[in-house]
């Protein structure tokens, strides 16, 4: 898309110092995309470092048992930090590397980008600041303390809800007070031009191998292809190169919370409306007057308030699907797939996994559908056994 337009969504609605910086940014990143020595040494850092490509694992216990069409799970969860989120951050930094840059910036929420940033940062001998939510830094104080051990500072955000939305704002302001030497690693498919798109490109390697591999497997393209969103970075990588190939359904899993007819909720294409935040348009939950509504989910990474607008395009058009996903149905496939795979998803996948449950037996044994296991369940277990009514720690 042209001028970082998805309809009328996208685009580039920001103050003057920070257009200052996404305008170089643009530059920057319009070149080094085409040079085949940065592509070369991504994907070093890709195969060497995060552990790349991931498995199509065909979940042949679940297929079984669900009795409908052939899942597989695209293994995120087993790259290097434990999610989807490094295949962006090591891109970034790279390019802020090219760029000249010194210093990554980034905002987190459960800590899980952070995290993956901090790491980034040690390896490429990068200062690094992390944006966290006050309340976000006591609910995730394991998270503060790896990116510190990682060599990173974090800040503490007091402004807001004192959550992930919050520590957005406030390093998107960091950004714009000091652009020179300094790179905002932006941690989903969200924000203004051209964030979105370059969030997407790094992501997009999960759609290439999932082609590549379900080709070998199978020798065709599969029918559906599953992932949860938050921003909507794993979805946007998953679905990417499948967007021409009209027969292979997208269908992005969103978290419902307590429900979309609750105000505990944060669905975003169900209840949301069309906006601009954080510098895009695109569709948000809002309040009655059209300010940002508190959302929530079981799942602190699927907690924002909006969608990013390559989503909101592929809603409006019908190319892609979006679909809620309660916690306590989150919670069930959470352990479901535990049980029946051996493999503990992250609650985010969760919510992808619960949708596969109810459609794999829609289908007919010859069908085939993918999803994204965009990270791993350990960094959950405490929470779901509470949710569960059991305390392991305290
Ligand atoms: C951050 C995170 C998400 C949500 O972010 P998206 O940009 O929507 O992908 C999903 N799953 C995991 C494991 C995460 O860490």
């Amino acid at each position: 898309m042209s001028n970082g337009r998805f309809g009328v969504h996208g685009g580039q609605y920001i103050s003057e110092p920070l257009m200052k910086a996404v305008l170089e940014l643009e530059e920057a990143y319009e070149h080094y995309k085409n040079d085949p020595q940065f592509q070369t040494e991504l994907t070093e850092l890709y195969n060497n470092y995060a552990g790349r490509p991931s498995r199509l694992y065909y979940a042949e216990k679940m297929t079984r048992d669900l009795g409908g069409a052939k899942i597989y799970l695209k293994r995120e969860d087993l790259n290097h930090t434990g999610s989807h989120k490094i295949n962006n951050v090591l891109g970034q930094a790279l390019l802020a590397k090219k760029m000249g840059k010194t210093r990554l910036i980034a905002e987190t929420g459960a800590g899980q980008h952070g995290v993956a940033t901090a790491t980034a940062a040690a390896l490429m001998g990068m200062e690094c600041v992390v944006f966290m939510g006050e309340e976000d830094t006591k609910r995730q104080a394991l998270n503060v303390y790896r990116m510190r051990l990682l060599g990173s500072k974090v800040v503490p955000v007091t402004s807001g809800t004192a959550t992930l939305k919050d520590a957005v704002s406030e390093t998107m302001r960091e950004w714009s007070k000091r652009i020179s030497d300094t790179h905002y690693c932006l941690g989903s498919v969200m924000g203004p031009h051209p964030f979105p798109t370059i969030v997407r490109d790094f992501q997009s390697v999960i759609s290439k191998e999932i082609k590549q591999q379900c080709l070998e497997k199978e020798g065709r393209l599969p029918d559906a292809v599953l992932a949860c969103v938050g921003g909507g970075s794993n979805a946007m990588g998953a679905f990417y190169h499948f967007i021409e190939d009209k027969d292979v359904q997208l269908i992005g899993c969103e978290a419902a919370g307590r429900g979309v007819t609750t105000a505990e909720t944060a669905a975003t294409i169900a209840t949301g409306r069309l906006g601009i935040f954080h510098g895009m348009k695109s569709y948000f939950c809002q309040d009655e007057y059209g300010q940002i509504a508190p959302v929530y989910s079981i799942s602190a990474g699927l907690d924002y308030p909006g969608i990013g607008p390559e989503h909101a395009w592929l809603y409006d058009t019908g190319r892609a699907q979006y679909v809620p996903v309660t916690d306590e149905e989150a919670v069930c496939a959470f352990e479901y797939l535990s049980r029946t795979e051996g493999i503990i998803p992250a609650i985010e996948s969760a919510h992808a996994v619960s949708h596969a449950m109810k459609l794999a037996p829609t289908l007919s044994k010859d069908k085939i559908i993918v999803v994204n296991i965009s990270g791993r369940g350990d960094k959950d277990c405490a929470a779901i056994a509470r949710y569960r009514g059991e305390d392991i720690y305290e």
